[in-house]
């Protein structure tokens, strides 16, 4: 195939998808009124100086050691929490074991510090980080009809899409989590490179998933679409992903049977294999999961395979459920988002139940919070929610409970990084490993007593307890500040490109 195949657009159903969203949300209000509501002041967007990017300066120690810690390493054979040093050395963990004592290495005290793995994030909208909040009252027919069908997501420039990626990467990073799948929108080439532009300047480490436009949308996000995945990511995996020894990894952000037919999801499938990576779709959402029975099609397709990611899967039966652990493909729950928006039950507990360990991801800052411990909570609390009715429902009181705080945990470490198949580098501490770590401050008033650490760093503690955050040993956070990074730079554009994009969009949903 030399070229992409293309079909005109229908413009009925899109005016009729366009009629419909609008019908949803009652009020309507412009995105620059809502800015000027907020009193927010947008810097002037044609200040070409101010938009350079300037090289990340990051703290580098080669070799360092981490002293007086409470560290959780999550590795099976080590305690649920020891006191012990870390020794960092050229990015990596080279030993963890008490009062090690080495003349003249730095030393970091982390005297007061939970010390743990980096959170992962394996599902996230990055540059939905732009129109934050605007979704706090959405269902997941207006979060498509807004963010897709009317296209919200098309009015990015590519400096949008640049500072939309840094900004949401930052607050990841402010919030704990060293690694995440950035699951894109790319509306033109460039867009791309401004993604990666801004996912490399924050220093997080993460995954691309390099995904398709969202302009003339019904070109590609239609049953009917005839088109593949943009061919553009051949360039952007040899331009950017030549090696898979750096912080910043590819895979494909697909459609998927749920969103397109099962011979393009084929062709998209086939392109991921080709081009090496993961390819990562949502399935299993409301009601088009029950219809369409996306995995079954995968299966008779004979097209599952342990390089496949699958999002929410809330609706999918337990036979498809099983048939992702079984091809040694991997879930991507984001339980806060399916709660509100009518997903479904989160697939926690039943993927579970089949055999099989799930990962974590925030999904849209839309309507969310950047952080993982909210995610962790709503998987653990919400399973347990469901399992307990069940019991109550038998005309019994509750006895032991299945799931536990660590579980949790790891999926939102270790669990994260082996779906992401990063799990060689990352989601534990361990000899080896890279120095991903991040330190949570335990003497903060929500945390002390340090009765239960697994427990506290888990369901009690929150973003503003991070004090501390290393990727492969660099420093990115100290003290609770960031490092090296223009905030007010930061603010100042994302202000800009949130009031321009809002400002082309025009009336939107109820916020
Ligand atoms: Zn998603």
């Amino acid at each position: 195939m030399d070229e992409q195949k293309k079909i005109p657009v229908n413009p009925s159903r899109r005016k009729f998808l366009k009629n419909a969203s609008l019908a949803v949300g009652g009020a309507v209000i412009g995105g620059g009124i809502v800015n000027n509501l907020l009193g927010v002041k947008a810097a002037a967007a044609d200040n070409k100086s101010a938009d350079k990017v300037k090289p990340k300066d990051l703290e580098t120690e080669s070799r360092f050691l981490v002293k007086n810690g409470l560290v959780i390493t999550l590795e099976k054979s080590d305690p649920d929490f020891m006191n012990a040093d870390i020794l960092v050395e050229n990015g990596k963990i080279t030993a963890i074991k008490p009062n090690m004592d080495i003349s003249g290495v730095q030393v970091i005290d982390a005297s007061g510090m939970i010390v743990m793995p980096g959170l992962v994030d394996t599902h996230r909208h990055v540059w939905e980080a732009l129109v934050r909040g605007i979704g706090t009252d959405w269902s997941i027919g207006t979060y498509l009809n807004t963010i897709y069908f009317q296209e919200l997501g098309g009015k990015l420039r590519p400096e949008d899409s640049y500072i939309a990626d840094l900004l949401g990467a930052l607050e990841a990073l402010n919030a704990g989590v060293t690694t995440m799948l950035d699951w894109s929108a790319i509306n033109t080439p460039e867009h791309a490179d401004a993604l990666i532009q801004g996912l490399q300047e924050s220093g997080i480490r993460g995954v691309f998933a390099h995904g398709t436009p969202i302009t003339n949308i019904l070109t590609y996000w239609s049953p009917d679409s005839t088109y593949m995945h943009p061919w553009d990511a051949r360039r952007i995996k040899q331009q950017y992903f030549s090696s898979d020894d750096q912080l910043l990894t590819m895979a494909l952000a697909i459609r998927g049977p749920e969103f397109v037919s099962i011979d393009v999801t084929r062709q998209d499938i086939m392109f991921a294999r080709e081009l090496g990576v993961i390819a990562s779709m949502h399935v299993g959402v409301g009601i088009a999961g029950v219809q369409k029975k996306p995995v079954l099609q995968l299966r008779d397709a004979n097209l599952l395979g342990p390089d496949l990611n699958f999002v929410h899967a809330t609706t999918l039966t337990d036979e498809e459920l099983k048939l992702i652990g079984e091809s040694g493909g991997s879930l991507s729950s984001t339980p806060e988002v399916e709660s509100q928006m009518g997903h479904g039950w989160t697939a926690v507990g039943r993927y579970i139940a089949q055999g099989y360990r799930p990962s974590l991801g925030v999904d849209v800052v839309v309507s969310t919070g950047p952080d993982m411990f909210s995610q962790m909570k709503f998987a653990l609390q919400v399973t347990r929610a469901i399992e307990n009715a069940k019991i109550l429902e038998s005309g019994k009181d509750v006895g032991k409970l299945s799931l536990s705080a660590r579980d949790a945990l790891e999926f939102a470490t270790i669990e994260g990084a082996r779906a992401l198949h990063l799990d060689h580098k990352i989601g534990t501490l361990a000899p080896g490993k890279q120095a991903d770590m991040i330190f949570v401050r335990s003497t903060d008033l929500n945390l002390t007593p340090v009765n239960n650490p697994i427990g506290l760093v888990t369901l009690c503690a929150n973003p503003s307890n991070i004090d501390s955050v290393f990727v492969a040993g660099k420093a990115m956070k100290r003290n609770g500040q960031l490092l090296n990074v223009d905030l007010d730079r930061v603010r100042r554009l994302a202000n800009a490109s949130t009031e321009y994009v809002l400002s082309k969009f025009g009336p939107t949903p109820q916020f």
